[in-house]
């Protein structure tokens, strides 16, 4: 595998600056695309499983991650408070409380149950620059993450359909699990009292059939958790998405719902992340595929090689046709040496003077197989429905 912070800057997805800080990298336009291409997956992926999206502000007040259990639990991994006018405020360093929140903000019946609130938001978190590096590791996280309110009795299933999103975004995105872990707790007082032993049954049952490996010491302060593990080039292991049970924030912010028997009911909190944070999943994606991603998620997707001048009107015309389709036209330098710079886009358009004559296209692949000239709408058509999202 290859490291993604050196491709990563060779093929121009991202960069750093000192004047910016550690872990903190920009996104050049081409990486941007692959980010919005993933993010845009996600939403429509979970939308697709019920999932409503919102957005909520990256800052909150100290006091809400007293109540969330953060301020005493995670404090070390939080950025240092800021004061503004009276108020304490801080980096949210998850996105949990604020979606207990719009929980909260109006009564729950146990007909909307289970409630499933997403969003692609902003957290951070205060590392050490020693172990930053690249997109793996940043102090600002851009989390696909979603917290499922929902009853005791619907936590099992919640929690194994947010696993097979898991499965099946990963297959989309041809990137494979290391392990499955189950994350307990560990000795020490890092860790909230309460529904433990309830939350790691539940979990074990939704791992049933999966090979999986129980650690201790890795769950949230709150609550255990399933973590799908991937492993980077030299094989170091890290977490990607998780599942999550908690019964301690539905406590500690008074979320209720009421219930067929009119009564109040306290409800439970799935916290899942199908693909983890953008930036790491974007580094997995360079790693796994060397920068040839899959072709939807390419930043640019066809690439037209006029073989000389003469030819470039009619590479002009098949670029205007691309349509959605991200295409670009290469017409300078030899022919080889443009083919060889493309080698990462999927499509690669060799456009001759039988070609531009005929109205056709002949296309290169990724793997140097070369198709048959075809004509030109047949050709565009199967390559826009081979780069559509899946
Ligand atoms: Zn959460």
């Amino acid at each position: 595998m290859h490291d993604h912070r050196k491709l990563g800057r060779e093929l121009g997805l991202f960069g750093s600056d000192p004047l910016i800080g550690a872990g903190l990298p920009y996104w050049l336009p081409d990486g941007a695309i692959v980010r919005h291409s993933l993010e845009e997956y996600v939403r429509r992926l979970e939308r697709r499983a019920g999932y409503r999206h919102v957005h909520s502000p990256v800052l909150g007040k100290r006091e809400l991650y007293e109540i969330s259990g953060h301020w005493s639990h995670y404090r070390d991994d939080m950025f240092p408070p800021m004061d503004v006018g009276g108020d304490q405020l801080v980096l949210r360093p998850s996105l949990c409380p604020h979606h207990a929140l719009i929980y909260r903000a109006r009564g729950r019946s146990h007909r909307e149950l289970p409630l499933r609130i997403a969003e692609i938001g902003g957290m951070y978190r205060a590392e050490l620059s020693g172990v930053l590096g690249g997109l793996s590791r940043v102090r600002a996280i851009q989390l696909n993450d979603a917290h499922v309110f929902c009853t005791i009795d619907q936590v099992e299933a919640e929690a194994s359909a947010a696993l097979a999103l898991i499965r099946r975004a990963y297959d989309a995105m041809g990137i494979s699990v290391a392990r499955y872990r189950l994350s307990l707790p560990g000795p020490g007082g890092k860790y909230v009292a309460g529904n433990w032993d309830r939350s790691v049954e539940i979990l074990r049952s939704v791992l049933d059939g999966l090979p999986y490996d129980a650690v201790e010491g890795e769950a949230a302060f709150y609550g255990p958790k399933i973590d799908v593990q991937i492993a980077d080039g030299a094989g170091r292991e890290s977490t990607l998405s998780t599942v999550q049970v908690d019964f301690h924030q539905p406590e500690q912010f008074g979320l209720e719902y009421v219930g067929a028997d009119a009564a109040r009911h306290r409800p439970v909190i799935v916290h899942r992340s199908i693909i983890g944070s953008i930036e790491r999943a974007v580094a997995q994606l360079i790693e796994v595929h060397g920068g040839a991603f899959p072709a939807w998620l390419a930043p640019v997707q066809v690439r037209l090689l006029p073989v000389s001048g003469a030819e470039l009107p009619y590479a002009r015309e098949i670029l205007d046709r691309c349509g959605d389709v991200r295409a670009e036209i290469a017409a300078e330098g030899s022919l080889g040496a443009r083919i060889r710079d493309g080698r990462l886009v999927p499509y690669q358009v060799v456009l001759g003077p039988g070609e531009a004559a005929a109205g056709e296209l002949s296309v290169r692949l990724r793997d140097g197989r070369r198709l048959d000239a075809a004509p030109a709408a047949d050709v565009l058509a199967r390559i826009a429905a081979e780069v559509r999202m899946p």
